[in-house]
């Protein structure tokens, strides 16, 4: 996708500081955290949101999962525990169209939020 910053940050056409990454996706923190963590496993290719997952993404969103152990680990929120969260649409608050796990925690999260 040419207008699409999770594509620009994986091409390094906009550089970014990653936190972690794999063969699959990378890992950034996120600009507006909702938390004392709050990272994004962002995938190499374009998935337009879970509304678009399809079985030929299954080795990618594999990639997703695994590299989400990664970042926990890394930022120190493995125990107690964090919040994995896809947002899917404009009613979940969804702003970049590049679909994205959300990764939160470094506080109680509660049911939601
Ligand atoms: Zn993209």
């Amino acid at each position: 996708m040419l207008d699409c910053l999770f594509c620009k940050m994986n091409s390094g056409q906009v550089p970014v500081q990653k936190v972690a990454e794999n063969e699959h996706a990378f890992a950034i923190r996120d600009i507006n955290p909702r938390a004392p963590i709050h990272d994004l496993i962002i995938p190499r290719v374009h998935i337009d949101s879970g509304r678009d997952f399809e079985w030929v993404h299954g080795e990618v969103l594999a990639g997703v999962f695994m590299l989400s152990k990664e970042v926990a680990r890394l930022e120190g929120v493995w125990e107690p525990g964090y919040r994995l969260a896809f947002n899917v649409g404009d009613a979940a608050g969804m702003t970049i169209s590049h679909l994205h796990l959300h990764l939160l925690g470094g506080r109680a999260l509660g049911p939601e939020g």
